[in-house]
C-alpha cells in the first residue's frame, strides 16, 4: 500500500494532522496501535456506560471565531462537534468545599469570601496585567504558522496585531511564575495559580509557559465565560477528526501497530506493522507517538546518536491513578457540578502524589453517556502519579490487585466527598493504573507527556535529522493538553504543504 503521508498514531494530534492533510489534498494513512482511536480521548463503554479515558476540560470551542487551535481543526475539515455547556465548578479545598462559577467576577466573589478585599484587588491587578498578555499569545493564530520559511509570508497577516506586544513576546516564552510574582503575594491565590498550570501543563508555575497561562486568562476569564463538553464524550470528538479524516479521501487502520519506520538512502519512506506489511509514503511519516515511543521505531544509524539520546532523556511528568464508575443516580442533586476538584492539602505542592483529584461526572450534562437514571463517573489523579510505584509489577498478580486497591483509596474518599454514598451505588467499577495508562494508551511509563520547563528548554518542532519524517502531538511545541495538541497538528500539516494552500485554507476558515 502506498500514500502520500503515513500517520503513527491516531491521538487527537494525530488525527487532526491527518485530517488536515487530507483536507489539503494528500492521501493519508492513520496506523493506530490500538482498536479505538483517539489516543489519550479515546472513549470506551462497559454495560451501557460511556467512559473518558482521558480529557474531560475543554474551554473555547462554543463560540464563533474561536481562538482554540482544536476548534479551527474542527472548522478545516467542517465536522463540528455538538458541544455542552457550564459555568460551575465544585471544589473541595482546604479552604472549605463550595460550588464556583468559572469567569473573572465569579472568581471575586470567592475570594472576597475566602480572603477579603485585597486579595479581589490582587487578582483584579493581575488580570489587568495579564490582558495584554492574553492578546499577544492569541494575536498569531497557530493555525498561520508553519515550520519553515513559508512562515513569514504566513505570518505577515498577523504582524499588525503581533507589533503591539513585540516586548511581551519573549516574556511569555518564559515560565508564568515571574509574571505571578510581579503582582500575587496572597498564598491562596498563588496556590491556585499553580493548581492552574498543573492542570494545564502538567508543571507549576515555575514550569507553566507564560503564554499557556495568558491563553487560559483570555478564554477563562471573559464575560460571560462558559465551559464545554462535547456531547457523546470524547469519542464524540475523535469521530468527528476520523470522519474528517475519510471525508477527504483518508484511511484509519486499527489495530496497526507499526514496528519500524522504513528509512532508505536518508528518508523515511514508510512503515512496518507489527504484522510484517508495510505502508509506504511518497511524501512523509510522521509520528504522533510519543518522543520515547517514536525512538525505538527508528532503524540504527537512521538519525545521530546524540540527537537519539538527547531525545530519550526528555524528562517525562508522571502518570494517572483513574477510577471509571458507573453508579446509580436515584436521589442526587440535579444540581450537582460536573467537575469538581479536590485539593488535600497546599503544603504538599500541587504536583505530590494523590494531593490533587479531578472528578468529572459528564453525564449530568448528557444523560446519554449512561443507562437512564445512572451516571458515569471519572476520577483520577492529573499525572501525579509515580510509574516507579507500579514498576515491574505483574498485572495479573495478587500483589498488584492489592496495590490498585491501596492506591484507589484515596480517588474514592475524594469522590465520597461529593457523593457520600457512592460505594452503595456502584455498578460498574475499573481502576486504572501507570501500567493500565501505559499499556492502552501505549505511552512510555504512562506519562502525561513530557516535563519540559518553561524558561529552561522549549518544545521540540515538527522537524526531525531523518530526511521524511516529522512529528506532531503532545511531545512537540506547544506541549500537552488538547488545544496545545491542536496546534501542533496545524504546524505539522502546514509545513508539509505550499504556501498557496496554506493560505487559502486560512482564508476559507476565515483566519487572517
Ligand atoms: C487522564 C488525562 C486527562 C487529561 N485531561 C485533559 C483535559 O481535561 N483537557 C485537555 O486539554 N487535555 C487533557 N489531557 C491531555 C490531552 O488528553 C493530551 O495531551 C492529548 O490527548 C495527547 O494527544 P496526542 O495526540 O499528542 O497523543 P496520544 O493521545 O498519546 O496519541 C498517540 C497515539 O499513538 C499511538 N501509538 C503509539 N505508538 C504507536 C505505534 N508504534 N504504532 C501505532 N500507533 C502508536 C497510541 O496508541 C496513541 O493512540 C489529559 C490527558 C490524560 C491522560
Amino acid at each position: 500500500m502506498t500514500a502520500d503521508i503515513v500517520v503513527i498514531g491516531s491521538g487527537v494530534g494525530g488525527l487532526g494532522c491527518g485530517a488536515l492533510l487530507a483536507r489539503y489534498g494528500l492521501r493519508v494513512v492513520v496506523c493506530e496501535s490500538h482498536t479505538i482511536p483517539g489516543g489519550a480521548a479515546h472513549g470506551f463503554q462497559r454495560q451501557g456506560f460511556h467512559f473518558d479515558s482521558g480529557p474531560s476540560l475543554y474551554s473555547g470551542l462554543s463560540y464563533r471565531p474561536s481562538n482554540n487551535p482544536l476548534s479551527q481543526v474542527l472548522d478545516a475539515i467542517a465536522e463540528p462537534v455538538d458541544w455542552l455547556t457550564y459555568d460551575t465548578w465544585g471544589c473541595c479545598l482546604p479552604e472549605g468545599t463550595f460550588d464556583t462559577q468559572v469567569g473573572a467576577e465569579q472568581f471575586c466573589t470567592v475570594l472576597e469570601r475566602l480572603r477579603g478585599p485585597a486579595a479581589v484587588a490582587e487578582w483584579q491587578r493581575l488580570q489587568a496585567m495579564m490582558r495584554p498578555y492574553g492578546e499577544a499569545a492569541i494575536a498569531l493564530p497557530p493555525a498561520a504558522l508553519r515550520a519553515d520559511w513559508g512562515a513569514v509570508q504566513t505570518a505577515a497577516p498577523f504582524a499588525g496585531r503581533l507589533l503591539p506586544h513585540a516586548l511581551r513576546v519573549a516574556r511569555l516564552t518564559g515560565p508564568f511564575q515571574s509574571l505571578m510574582d510581579e503582582v500575587v503575594r496572597d498564598p491562596f491565590i498563588r496556590n491556585w495559580l499553580d493548581l492552574l498550570c498543573f492542570l494545564l501543563s502538567g508543571l507549576p508555575a515555575a514550569g507553566t509557559s507564560a503564554a499557556e497561562m495568558a491563553f487560559m486568562f483570555a478564554d477563562w476569564y471573559r464575560p460571560g465565560v462558559v465551559l464545554d463538553y462535547p456531547k457523546g464524550g470524547s469519542a464524540a470528538l475523535v469521530s468527528a477528526l476520523v470522519q474528517g479524516l475519510e471525508k477527504f479521501g483518508g484511511t484509519l487502520r486499527l489495530g496497526a501497530h507499526v514496528a519500524q519506520v522504513i528509512v532508505k538512502g536518508d528518508r523515511a519512506v514508510g512503515v512496518r506493522l507489527r504484522t510484517g506489511e508495510e505502508i509506504l509514503a511518497r511524501r512523509a511519516v510522521i509520528s504522533n507517538a510519543s518522543v520515547w515511543d517514536t525512538l525505538p521505531l527508528l532503524p540504527a544509524g537512521s538519525v545521530p546518536e546524540q540527537w537519539r539520546s538527547q531525545r530519550q532523556q526528555t524528562p517525562a511528568c508522571d502518570s494517572f491513578m483513574h477510577l471509571h464508575l458507573g453508579i446509580d443516580a436515584t436521589g442526587l442533586s440535579p444540581d450537582l457540578a460536573c467537575h469538581h476538584i479536590v485539593v488535600q492539602d497546599w503544603a504538599a505542592g500541587v504536583t505530590a502524589p494523590q494531593n490533587v483529584i479531578l472528578i468529572s461526572i459528564p453525564s449530568i450534562l448528557d444523560p446519554g453517556l449512561a443507562p437512564p437514571g445512572k451516571h458515569v463517573i471519572h476520577v483520577y489523579t492529573p499525572g501525579n502519579e509515580p510509574y516507579a510505584l507500579w514498576q515491574g509489577l505483574d498485572r495479573r498478580s495478587p500483589e498488584y490487585a492489592e496495590f490498585k486497591h491501596q492506591r484507589s483509596a484515596a480517588l474514592w474518599a475524594a469522590l465520597a466527598r461529593v457523593i457520600p454514598d457512592v460505594r452503595d451505588r456502584v455498578e460498574v467499577s475499573l481502576v486504572g493504573t501507570p501500567l493500565t495508562h501505559e499499556r492502552f494508551l501505549r505511552r512510555y511509563r504512562g506519562s502525561y507527556g513530557p516535563a519540559i520547563a518553561a524558561g529552561k528548554a522549549l518544545f521540540p518542532g515538527p522537524k526531525t535529522p531523518l530526511n521524511g519524517l516529522l512529528c506532531c502531538g503532545d511531545s512537540t511545541f506547544p506541549g500537552i493538553g488538547l488545544p496545545a495538541v491542536a496546534a501542533s497538528s496545524w504546524l505539522t500539516a502546514n509545513t508539509l504543504v505550499s504556501v498557496d494552500q496554506h493560505r487559502a485554507l486560512l482564508r476559507q476558515i476565515g483566519i487572517g
